[in-house]
């Protein structure tokens, strides 16, 4: 269905918050306009928000920085930014961090299994979205997601209405090796 991505975004947050003042992080949404609206599986880009935010606050040491960014590009997108100031990636991790069970050297990785980034990947090419990555090692991460505008480009089946709209997707997908 169609959302008000900013108050998507808003809600997902919520669940970090504590975490967040617990920890003295500088934890903040900006956002272009109240109110960006994007079509969208909500239980689907639930998970993605989810797992970048999990990954910014593993990522990130207390007293450091995890900001949202929400705007619309002119390209016709919708893009949301989640960018931390925490361990950061080599160029040659970086090129790898969308692969299944990857996890970088410098990571954590008891804390995960390596399938956050990868499930996003196909989750957000079932938006015929992007999601991209840049770093740098002790000094930053960001990650951009960007949503086509509108809802042209996706088929009649992927739009229905009622109970099964946030589901419809679910029957392509399909992990990749
Ligand atoms: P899972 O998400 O399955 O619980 P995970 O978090 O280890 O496990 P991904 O979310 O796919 O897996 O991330 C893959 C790896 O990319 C991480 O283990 C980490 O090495 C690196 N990574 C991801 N996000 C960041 C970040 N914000 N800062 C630094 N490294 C990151
Ligand atoms: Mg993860």
């Amino acid at each position: 269905g169609e959302h008000n991505l900013v108050a998507f975004v808003k809600d997902i947050m919520v669940a970090f918050e504590r975490i967040a003042s617990k920890r003295k992080i500088d934890f903040q949404l900006i956002a272009s306009d109240p109110e960006v609206m994007v079509w969208f599986d909500a239980t689907m880009l639930d998970k993605v928000i989810f797992n970048l935010l999990s990954n910014a606050f593993k990522f990130t040491p207390d007293k450091g920085r995890v900001y949202l960014y929400i705007k619309t590009t002119s390209s016709g997108q919708a893009q949301i930014t989640v960018e931390d100031n925490g361990i950061g990636m080599t160029e040659s991790e970086v090129a790898h961090v969308f692969e299944v069970f990857y996890q970088a050297e410098s990571g954590y990785k008891a804390l995960g299994t390596g399938l956050g980034l990868a499930l996003s990947k196909e989750l957000i090419s079932l938006h015929k979205g992007t999601i991209s990555v840049r770093s740098q090692p002790n000094k930053e991460t960001a990650f951009s997601i960007e949503l086509p505008l509108g809802n042209k480009h996706f088929q009649e089946d992927e739009l229905q209405t009622g109970q099964a709209e946030d589901f419809s997707m679910v029957q392509n997908f399909e992990i990749q090796e």
